[in-house]
Protein backbone atom coordinates (compact mmCIF):
# COMPACT_ATOMS: atom_id res chain seq x y z
CA UNK A 1 0.00 0.00 0.00
CA UNK A 2 2.51 2.76 0.94
CA UNK A 3 4.87 1.53 -1.59
CA UNK A 4 2.04 2.02 -4.12
CA UNK A 5 1.35 5.11 -2.64
CA UNK A 6 5.27 6.68 -2.96
CA UNK A 7 5.32 5.20 -6.92
CA UNK A 8 2.03 6.73 -7.72
CA UNK A 9 3.32 10.25 -5.96
CA UNK A 10 6.87 9.55 -7.31
CA UNK A 11 5.39 9.01 -10.96
CA UNK A 12 2.44 12.20 -10.59
CA UNK A 13 5.59 14.25 -9.87
CA UNK A 14 7.36 13.04 -12.86
CA UNK A 15 4.63 13.46 -15.30
CA UNK A 16 3.74 16.91 -13.98
CA UNK A 17 7.37 17.59 -14.01
CA UNK A 18 7.44 16.43 -17.44
CA UNK A 19 4.21 18.07 -18.47
CA UNK A 20 5.87 21.57 -17.30
CA UNK A 21 8.70 21.15 -19.02
CA UNK A 22 6.88 20.70 -22.27
CA UNK A 23 4.22 23.47 -21.70
CA UNK A 24 7.15 26.04 -20.28
CA UNK A 25 10.66 25.26 -21.30
CA UNK A 26 11.76 27.07 -24.19
CA UNK A 27 13.55 24.68 -25.91
CA UNK A 28 10.71 21.72 -25.58
CA UNK A 29 9.86 20.72 -28.99
CA UNK A 30 7.02 18.62 -27.38
CA UNK A 31 4.05 19.66 -28.82
CA UNK A 32 6.06 20.92 -32.58
CA UNK A 33 9.14 22.44 -33.58
CA UNK A 34 11.13 25.52 -32.37
CA UNK A 35 13.88 27.66 -32.83
CA UNK A 36 15.56 28.38 -29.21
CA UNK A 37 18.85 28.95 -30.42
CA UNK A 38 20.78 30.29 -33.44
CA UNK A 39 23.97 28.71 -35.32
CA UNK A 40 26.87 28.95 -33.37
CA UNK A 41 29.54 28.89 -36.34
CA UNK A 42 30.56 31.68 -38.11
CA UNK A 43 31.79 34.50 -36.48
CA UNK A 44 31.00 34.84 -32.46
CA UNK A 45 27.39 36.60 -32.48
CA UNK A 46 24.36 36.38 -30.76
CA UNK A 47 20.46 37.91 -31.15
CA UNK A 48 19.04 40.36 -28.99
CA UNK A 49 14.66 40.26 -28.42
CA UNK A 50 12.16 42.41 -27.15
CA UNK A 51 8.91 41.24 -26.15
CA UNK A 52 5.68 42.73 -25.28
CA UNK A 53 6.32 46.27 -26.91
CA UNK A 54 5.82 48.69 -28.71
CA UNK A 55 5.89 50.76 -25.41
CA UNK A 56 5.88 54.97 -26.16
CA UNK A 57 8.44 55.20 -24.04
CA UNK A 58 10.65 52.57 -23.06
CA UNK A 59 10.65 51.28 -26.72
CA UNK A 60 12.64 54.57 -28.55
CA UNK A 61 15.09 54.08 -25.99
CA UNK A 62 16.01 50.67 -26.70
CA UNK A 63 16.45 51.84 -29.91
CA UNK A 64 18.26 54.68 -28.94
CA UNK A 65 21.05 52.27 -27.30
CA UNK A 66 20.93 49.76 -29.69
CA UNK A 67 22.11 52.51 -32.62
CA UNK A 68 24.72 53.96 -30.54
CA UNK A 69 26.01 50.32 -30.25
CA UNK A 70 25.54 49.51 -33.47
CA UNK A 71 23.21 46.63 -32.64
CA UNK A 72 20.38 45.09 -34.40
CA UNK A 73 17.76 42.99 -32.46
CA UNK A 74 14.26 41.62 -33.12
CA UNK A 75 11.09 42.82 -31.33
CA UNK A 76 8.16 40.42 -30.63
CA UNK A 77 5.47 42.85 -30.24
CA UNK A 78 1.90 42.43 -28.96
CA UNK A 79 -0.74 43.35 -31.89
CA UNK A 80 -2.93 46.05 -29.40
CA UNK A 81 0.39 47.58 -28.63
CA UNK A 82 1.30 48.05 -32.32
CA UNK A 83 -2.02 49.27 -32.91
CA UNK A 84 -1.90 51.63 -30.34
CA UNK A 85 1.64 53.28 -30.95
CA UNK A 86 1.98 52.58 -34.91
CA UNK A 87 4.69 55.69 -35.07
CA UNK A 88 7.15 53.13 -32.93
CA UNK A 89 6.76 50.25 -35.04
CA UNK A 90 7.58 52.46 -37.80
CA UNK A 91 10.64 53.56 -36.06
CA UNK A 92 11.76 50.05 -35.37
CA UNK A 93 11.19 49.35 -39.16
CA UNK A 94 12.84 52.36 -40.48
CA UNK A 95 16.14 51.69 -37.98
CA UNK A 96 16.88 47.92 -39.06
CA UNK A 97 15.02 46.07 -36.74
CA UNK A 98 13.01 43.38 -37.02
CA UNK A 99 9.46 42.79 -36.14
CA UNK A 100 7.78 39.59 -35.09
CA UNK A 101 4.23 38.25 -33.34
CA UNK A 102 3.63 37.90 -30.26
CA UNK A 103 0.52 37.78 -30.27
CA UNK A 104 -2.81 40.14 -30.02
CA UNK A 105 -4.00 40.25 -26.69
CA UNK A 106 -1.09 38.46 -24.50
CA UNK A 107 -3.54 36.85 -22.78
CA UNK A 108 -3.43 35.35 -19.33
CA UNK A 109 -4.57 31.70 -19.01
CA UNK A 110 -4.22 31.60 -23.24
CA UNK A 111 -2.44 28.13 -22.86
CA UNK A 112 -5.84 26.42 -22.48
CA UNK A 113 -7.40 28.10 -25.87
CA UNK A 114 -8.07 26.14 -29.27
CA UNK A 115 -6.26 26.26 -32.90
CA UNK A 116 -9.29 29.12 -33.65
CA UNK A 117 -8.35 31.46 -31.12
CA UNK A 118 -4.21 31.09 -31.69
CA UNK A 119 -4.95 31.52 -35.75
CA UNK A 120 -7.15 34.52 -34.71
CA UNK A 121 -4.21 36.13 -32.64
CA UNK A 122 -1.50 35.67 -34.77
CA UNK A 123 -3.47 36.66 -38.29
CA UNK A 124 -4.71 39.78 -36.29
CA UNK A 125 -1.23 40.74 -35.61
CA UNK A 126 0.28 39.85 -38.70
CA UNK A 127 -2.37 42.24 -40.03
CA UNK A 128 -1.52 45.18 -37.33
CA UNK A 129 2.20 45.15 -38.04
CA UNK A 130 1.88 44.34 -41.89
CA UNK A 131 -0.27 47.76 -41.88
CA UNK A 132 2.70 49.70 -40.77
CA UNK A 133 5.61 47.28 -41.46
CA UNK A 134 4.73 46.83 -44.38
CA UNK A 135 5.19 42.95 -44.64
CA UNK A 136 3.10 40.25 -42.93
CA UNK A 137 5.30 38.07 -40.12
CA UNK A 138 6.82 34.96 -40.69
CA UNK A 139 8.02 34.62 -36.78
CA UNK A 140 6.09 33.99 -33.55
CA UNK A 141 6.88 33.54 -29.93
CA UNK A 142 4.41 32.60 -27.49
CA UNK A 143 3.51 34.60 -24.57
CA UNK A 144 5.13 33.60 -21.56
CA UNK A 145 7.06 30.51 -23.65
CA UNK A 146 3.96 28.55 -22.75
CA UNK A 147 3.17 26.53 -25.72
CA UNK A 148 0.83 23.80 -26.52
CA UNK A 149 -0.47 21.52 -29.53
CA UNK A 150 -3.24 23.96 -30.44
CA UNK A 151 -0.91 27.09 -30.90
CA UNK A 152 1.73 24.65 -32.44
CA UNK A 153 -0.97 23.88 -35.36
CA UNK A 154 -2.19 27.70 -35.51
CA UNK A 155 1.16 28.79 -36.05
CA UNK A 156 2.47 26.16 -38.57
CA UNK A 157 -1.57 27.14 -40.20
CA UNK A 158 -0.52 30.80 -40.53
CA UNK A 159 2.93 30.10 -41.83
CA UNK A 160 4.97 31.29 -38.75
CA UNK A 161 8.34 29.55 -37.24
CA UNK A 162 7.76 29.46 -33.35
CA UNK A 163 11.03 30.96 -31.88
CA UNK A 164 11.99 31.02 -27.91
CA UNK A 165 15.31 32.00 -26.67
CA UNK A 166 18.30 30.32 -25.05
CA UNK A 167 18.57 32.74 -21.99
CA UNK A 168 15.84 35.49 -20.68
CA UNK A 169 16.46 38.13 -18.74
CA UNK A 170 13.62 37.21 -16.63
CA UNK A 171 12.55 41.19 -16.60
CA UNK A 172 9.19 40.83 -17.23
CA UNK A 173 9.27 40.49 -13.41
CA UNK A 174 10.52 42.27 -10.98
CA UNK A 175 14.36 42.32 -11.15
CA UNK A 176 17.24 44.59 -11.06
CA UNK A 177 19.68 45.72 -13.51
CA UNK A 178 22.52 43.67 -12.12
CA UNK A 179 20.36 40.77 -12.02
CA UNK A 180 19.51 40.74 -15.69
CA UNK A 181 23.10 40.93 -16.71
CA UNK A 182 24.24 38.44 -14.74
CA UNK A 183 21.51 36.13 -16.58
CA UNK A 184 23.00 37.05 -19.62
CA UNK A 185 26.26 38.59 -19.89
CA UNK A 186 27.38 34.56 -20.02
CA UNK A 187 26.18 33.73 -23.35
CA UNK A 188 27.70 31.75 -26.21
CA UNK A 189 27.62 32.31 -30.02
CA UNK A 190 24.51 31.49 -31.48
CA UNK A 191 22.63 32.25 -27.76
CA UNK A 192 18.96 33.95 -28.36
CA UNK A 193 18.69 36.34 -25.95
CA UNK A 194 15.34 37.56 -24.31
CA UNK A 195 14.54 40.52 -22.43
CA UNK A 196 11.28 43.31 -22.78
CA UNK A 197 10.68 46.51 -24.13
CA UNK A 198 7.46 46.77 -23.30
CA UNK A 199 4.52 45.60 -21.12
CA UNK A 200 0.95 43.17 -21.66
CA UNK A 201 -1.65 45.77 -21.99
CA UNK A 202 -3.46 44.50 -18.68
CA UNK A 203 -0.80 44.45 -16.75
CA UNK A 204 1.63 47.78 -16.37
CA UNK A 205 5.27 47.33 -15.97
CA UNK A 206 8.66 49.30 -15.25
CA UNK A 207 11.03 48.57 -17.84
CA UNK A 208 13.15 51.04 -15.78
CA UNK A 209 15.98 48.23 -14.60
CA UNK A 210 15.76 46.61 -18.76
CA UNK A 211 16.72 49.71 -19.89
CA UNK A 212 19.72 50.13 -17.19
CA UNK A 213 21.24 46.79 -17.95
CA UNK A 214 20.95 47.28 -21.81
CA UNK A 215 24.05 49.18 -22.37
CA UNK A 216 25.55 47.32 -19.93
CA UNK A 217 24.71 43.84 -20.97
CA UNK A 218 26.25 45.37 -25.29
CA UNK A 219 29.42 46.31 -23.36
CA UNK A 220 29.99 42.41 -21.36
CA UNK A 221 29.13 41.27 -24.80
CA UNK A 222 31.54 43.12 -27.10
CA UNK A 223 34.70 42.35 -24.56
CA UNK A 224 33.83 38.89 -24.61
CA UNK A 225 33.88 39.07 -28.70
CA UNK A 226 30.18 38.84 -29.24
CA UNK A 227 28.50 40.54 -32.07
CA UNK A 228 24.57 41.43 -32.04
CA UNK A 229 23.25 40.30 -35.42
CA UNK A 230 19.90 40.20 -36.68
CA UNK A 231 18.49 36.88 -35.85
CA UNK A 232 17.86 35.83 -39.28
CA UNK A 233 21.40 35.46 -39.69
CA UNK A 234 21.59 32.94 -36.76
CA UNK A 235 18.76 30.96 -37.77
CA UNK A 236 18.42 31.63 -41.48
CA UNK A 237 14.78 31.73 -41.93
CA UNK A 238 13.47 35.02 -43.22
CA UNK A 239 11.46 37.40 -40.78
CA UNK A 240 8.92 38.32 -43.40
CA UNK A 241 6.71 36.50 -45.35
CA UNK A 242 7.96 38.91 -47.80
CA UNK A 243 11.44 39.97 -48.48
CA UNK A 244 12.51 42.69 -46.12
CA UNK A 245 14.11 45.21 -48.45
CA UNK A 246 10.91 44.69 -50.41
CA UNK A 247 8.62 45.88 -47.81
CA UNK A 248 11.47 48.80 -46.60
CA UNK A 249 11.54 49.79 -49.90
CA UNK A 250 7.29 50.44 -49.93
CA UNK A 251 7.89 52.13 -46.78
CA UNK A 252 10.46 54.67 -47.52
CA UNK A 253 8.21 55.53 -50.72
CA UNK A 254 5.07 55.63 -48.48
CA UNK A 255 7.29 58.21 -46.11
CA UNK A 256 8.74 60.43 -48.96
ZN1 LIG B 1 5.48 38.40 -23.57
Amino acid sequence: MIPELITGAAASAALSGLTAWAVFGPRSRFFGPLVWRGDAAGPPRVALTFDDGPHPESTPRVLDLLARHGARATFFAIGQNAERWPGVVRRIVEEGHTVGNHSWSHAAWAGFRMTAYWEGEIRRTSRALEEVAGTATAWFRPPFAVKQWHMHRAVRRTGHTMITFTRRGMDGLRTTPEKIVARLAGARAGDILALHDGAVPWNPHDNGPTLEALPRLLEALHERGLAVAPMEELIGRAPYVRARAEARKELSRETA
